[in-house]
C-alpha cells in the first residue's frame, strides 16, 4: 500500500487519562533518510518505494501522519538497578497508533510530559545500534520488537562529556509496548480496575489464545514466565548481553525491547559486563537469568490483588530449570548433538565448553562457526589457529569428538543443524562502531551493509569476510556507556 492508503488503530485511548498523554512529535532539523528495511515494511503491508519518498521522511519526523492517527506517550514506572523509580514513561518515544499486530513507535520523537530531565532526543548512534541490533535478533530467532526505519538530522544533541551530537530517529514496531514497569505503574493507583484492564489489554495483544479462558490472569503470568525463559536462553546461548535490564526495559510479550548498551560477546567471559555504568555487574552475562527472574517476581508484587500471588511465585520457580533446559537445547544444536542421547554428561560437555573458551580467550560465536564447517573431528586446527591458548580447547575438542562418536550420528546430518543454529556472521560493536563513525560523516553505506548482513547472517556475504573472523583484542568484550 501507499503510504497515504495506511491506517492505524488506536487501542490504548481506552485507559484513563492519566495513564498517557497525547503529544506531537517535535520534528528534526533537516531529516534524511539513512535506512529502511523491507522486510519490515511488509509486516505493515507498506510498498518499500514509498520509503524513498519526501512524505516518508515527514512521516518519521513526525511532520504528517497516517490515517485515524492520535500520537501519543505512555506512562509506566520501574525498577532501575533495583530501585524503584515511581515515573518514568515515553520520555522520546512517541506511538502513532497499531497497524494489523504491529504498535508503531517512533523513538528519538521529542519530549513529553515524561522526559524528566531528558531533551526528548535519541543520537544517532544509539539509533543506528537499536536499527541494526533489532533486525539481527530476529534473524537468529530471537523475539524481538522491530525496526522499519532511521532517518538522520541537523539537530544538536548534547550528552555529558562528549561532542556535539546530532539527532536522529528509529521508527520501531512491536506487537507491545507494555513492561513489567507499566504493571508496576498501574498496580500503584489507588483500585484494581486498571490493572485488570491492562492485564486484558496485554492478553488481547500479546496472548489473545487466553481471551475468555478460566484464570486467563494466572495463565498469562505463567506464560510470560515460559517465554521469558526462553527468551534469555537465546540470549544466552548467543552470548547477548542487553545490559540494562531494568524492569521497565522488560517486555510483558517476553520480547527483547529498548535496545542500549547491549553486545553480543566477543570473547567469551562468563561474568562479562558490556555496561559501563553498571558498576556492581548486575546485568551482567551470566546474571541475565536471575534478573531476568527477579523481574517477574516484582511483576508477581504488582499483580498480587488481582492474581493468587503464592500461585505466582510457586510457578516463577519453575524459570530457572525451564531457562536451563531451553539453554542446553539450543547449545546442543550448537553442537550438532542429540540432547536425548546424551542426557547429564551433555550438561558438563557444555559448562566445560565454556569454561575452555573462556581460558583459550576465544571468539565465542566464531568458533561455532568454525565447529560447523570442519571438514573432519581429526583435525582441529581451523578452531584452534585462531586461538591463543590451546590447551583447554583441545581437550575440551577431544571430549567432543568422542561423544560424537559415541552418538553414532551421521556428520551430514549434524552439519545441517549446525548450519541452521551457528551464523556466519554475528554483529559485534566494533563493526557498529564502524558504521556509526561512517554515518557520522554522512556515509550510510555501512549502515545499510550491515543491515543486509543482519538479516541474512547464515547467507554467505562475500564482500563482508573480514566480518565473519575473530574480533581483534584490541576490539573485544569493550564496554559502552548507557549515554544514548
Ligand atoms: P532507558 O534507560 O533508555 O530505558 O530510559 C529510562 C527512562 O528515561 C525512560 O523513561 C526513558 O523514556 C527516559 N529517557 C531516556 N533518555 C531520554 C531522553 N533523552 N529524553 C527524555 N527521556 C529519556
Ligand atoms: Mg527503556
Ligand atoms: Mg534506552
Amino acid at each position: 500500500m501507499k503510504l497515504n492508503e495506511l491506517e492505524v488503530d488506536c487501542d490504548y485511548f481506552e485507559f484513563a487519562e492519566k495513564f498517557y498523554q497525547k503529544v506531537k512529535p517535535q520534528p528534526l532539523l533537516e531529516a534524511h533518510l539513512i535506512s529502511y528495511s523491507k522486510e519490515a515494511c511488509n509486516l505493515i503491508g507498506l510498498d518499500y518505494e514509498e520509503c524513498e519518498t519526501e512524505d516518508f521522511i515527514d512521516f518519521i519526523n513526525g511532520k504528517n501522519f497516517l490515517k485515524n492517527s492520535i500520537p501519543y506517550a505512555q506512562v509506566y514506572s520501574g525498577h532501575q538497578f533495583g530501585y524503584y523509580v515511581p515515573q518514568l514513561g515515553d520520555g522520546r518515544a512517541i506511538n502513532l497508533g497499531k497497524i494489523s499486530k504491529w504498535h508503531l513507535q517512533t523513538k528519538g520523537a521529542g519530549l513529553t510530559k515524561y522526559s524528566r530531565q531528558g531533551d526528548g532526543r535519541a543520537v544517532l548512534r544509539s539509533s543506528i545500534r537499536e536499527y541494526i541490533m533489532s533486525e539481527a535478533m530476529y534473524a537468529l530467532g530471537v523475539p524481538t520488537t522491530r525496526a522499519l526505519a532511521l532517518i538522520g538530522s541537523s539537530s544538536p544533541v548534547y550528552r555529558p562529556y562528549e561532542q556535539e551530537q546530532t539527532g536522529a530517529i528509529v521508527l520501531r514496531l512491536s506487537t507491545s509496548w507494555i513492561r513489567i514497569g507499566t504493571f508496576e505503574y498501574f498496580a500503584k493507583q489507588d483500585d484494581i480496575k486498571h490493572l485488570k484492564q491492562l492485564l486484558d489489554y496485554v492478553i488481547k495483544n500479546s496472548y489473545p489464545h487466553l481471551q475468555g479462558v478460566e484464570y486467563s490472569y494466572e495463565r498469562f503470568y505463567f506464560e510470560l514466565v515460559d517465554r521469558t525463559a526462553k527468551l534469555i536462553s537465546q540470549w544466552m546461548a548467543y552470548g547477548f548481553m542487553h545490559g540494562v535490564m531494568n524492569t521497565d526495559n522488560m517486555s510483558t510479550s517476553g520480547l527483547t525491547i529498548d535496545y542500549g548498551p547491549f553486545a553480543f560477546m566477543d570473547n567469551f567471559e562468563m561474568g562479562c559486563i558490556c555496561n559501563h555504568t553498571d558498576i556492581e555487574g548486575r546485568y551482567s552475562y551470566s546474571n541475565q537469568p536471575y534478573v531476568a527472574r527477579w523481574n517477574l517476581e516484582v511483576l508477581a508484587h504488582a499483580l498480587k490483588d488481582v492474581c493468587d500471588e503464592k500461585k505466582l511465585l510457586e510457578y516463577l520457580q519453575t524459570f530457572i530449570s525451564s531457562n536451563q533446559k531451553h539453554y542446553l537445547e539450543l547449545m546442543n544444536k550448537r553442537l550438532g548433538l542429540d540432547i536425548d542421547l546424551a542426557g547429564d554428561s551433555n550438561i558438563d560437555l557444555v559448562l566445560e565448553l565454556l569454561e575452555a573458551l573462556e581460558v583459550s580467550k576465544c571468539d565465542y560465536n566464531f568458533f561455532f562457526w568454525q565447529l560447523t564447517n570442519l571438514d573432519s573431528f581429526d583435525d582441529f586446527s581451523a578452531i584452534l589457529d585462531f586461538v591463543p591458548y590451546k590447551e583447554a580447547l583441545l581437550d575440551w575438542l577431544d571430549k567432543y569428538k568422542e561423544i560424537v562418536n559415541k552418538q553414532n550420528q551421521d556428520l551430514k546430518f549434524m552439519k545441517e543443524i549446525m548450519k541452521k543454529t551457528n551464523p556466519k556472521y554475528i554483529i559485534k560493536n566494533y563493526m557498529l562502531q564502524e558504521a556509526i563513525e561512517m554515518a557520522e560523516k554522512k556515509d550510510f553505506t555501512l549502515v545499510n551493509d550491515l543491515l543486509k548482513i543482519a538479516q541474512s547472517p547464515f547467507d554467505e556475504h562475500k564482500e563482508f569476510e573480514r566480518y565473519a573472523k575473530p574480533t581483534l583484542n584490541k576490539f573485544a568484550n569493550l564496554q559502552l556507556s548507557c549515554s544514548s
